[in-house]
């Protein structure tokens, strides 16, 4: 079934059709209205130019947009058969910190395997585009760490989503988020070792510098958080807690993007490490995806790989390849 038929029943809005030509592959057949229309619009030279199979909507030239744009609904539902993927084929969502890379101690210090941004990149492609970081990190901070590559991205714990190129979803920054700010600040003043990271959205305190002081941090978190009232929960991590919006969390940000293309219709696989990843491995388990958890510690996630260095094994090799599916994974 194609995916976003089976995600949003009898809709092609113009939204959707811009985001549908991220996830169509390319055939050689051209020359007639319909399917093969559809595929040569996606065999466009701007997919020849990034030797890809798949576009942004914003990379077609004008006239392939205007082309895209005149295509019918029933066109559009038409012309799926040769072009929807198989059932082994995933959408792959990667928690960043304790994943991708090792955890530093201050969060400003992590080191990125210079391999690691390109091997994502060719295996996004692989992937049909379905392959998103899923992160307590701003979306600038992951642009930064992995540049040049700019990736689908669920931030700061779901917060914010960043869908092919744009903002997709931002929770509002809840109420009293300044002042709760500024407690922790005077706080993380006074404690040395103690480091506040302001997110705007969301806020978050380590104490891995300072692992005698976790109790009286979190404490404050929960004062904080408290006082704050029912529009902010508190995340809690690896040497470190976060006040985020209530409404964010992982699981709801993978669930959002798998009824959307090009996720849709895929195998969701979710990796991560942390207390913050269960509720990813949660959803992915009830979407009948993977989940995979880095390393030890009690978890819902089926499956585990030992360290973020193991992952990155997995990852380039299988860029190297040029494919990836689900069984790499129980090579970990
Ligand atoms: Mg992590």
């Amino acid at each position: 079934m194609f995916p976003w038929r089976a995600a949003v029943p009898g809709v092609a809005s113009t939204t959707m059709r811009r985001r549908w030509v991220t996830s169509l592959r390319v055939t050689p057949k051209c020359g007639e209205r319909g399917k093969g229309s559809l595929a040569c619009a996606a065999a466009s030279p701007a997919l020849q130019r990034q030797r890809s199979s798949v576009a942004p909507f914003s990379r077609l030239s004008a006239d392939e947009r205007a082309f895209v744009m005149t295509l019918t609904t029933s066109e559009m539902m038409n012309s799926t058969s040769d072009l929807a993927p198989t059932e082994a084929e995933i959408a792959l969502f990667l928690d960043f910190d304790g994943t991708l890379v090792e955890i530093a101690p201050s969060p400003a210090d992590v080191d990125v395997d210079r391999r690691l941004p390109a091997a994502l990149d060719t295996l996004r492609h692989s992937l049909g585009g379905a392959l998103a970081l899923v992160s307590g990190r701003p979306i600038s901070f992951l642009d930064s760490a992995l540049d040049p590559y700019r990736f689908d991205t669920a931030a700061l714990h779901g917060a914010e989503i960043r869908l092919g190129g744009d903002v997709h979803s931002r929770a509002a920054v809840p109420a009293e988020m300044r002042s709760a700010l500024r407690d922790l600040v005077r706080f993380a003043n006074s404690h040395v070792g103690i480091i506040v990271e302001d997110k705007h959205i969301s806020v978050a305190m380590h104490w891995r510098l300072a692992p005698q002081l976790a109790d009286e941090a979190l404490d404050l978190l929960r004062a904080v958080a408290s006082r704050m009232g029912p529009g902010v929960r508190l995340q809690e991590g690896k040497s470190v807690a976060e006040i985020v919006p209530a409404s964010a969390s992982k699981g709801a940000a993978i669930s959002q993007l798998m009824q959307l293309p090009p996720y849709a219709g895929r195998r969701p696989v979710f990796i991560g490490d942390d207390v913050t990843d269960e509720h990813g491995f949660a959803a992915v388990n009830a979407l009948g995806g993977l989940s995979i958890r880095i390393g030890d510690g009690e978890t819902r996630a089926a499956g585990r790989i030992a360290s973020p260095t193991t992952l990155r094994s997995i990852l380039l090799n299988a860029a190297e390849r040029g494919r990836l599916t689900a069984s790499d994974f129980s090579e970990g």
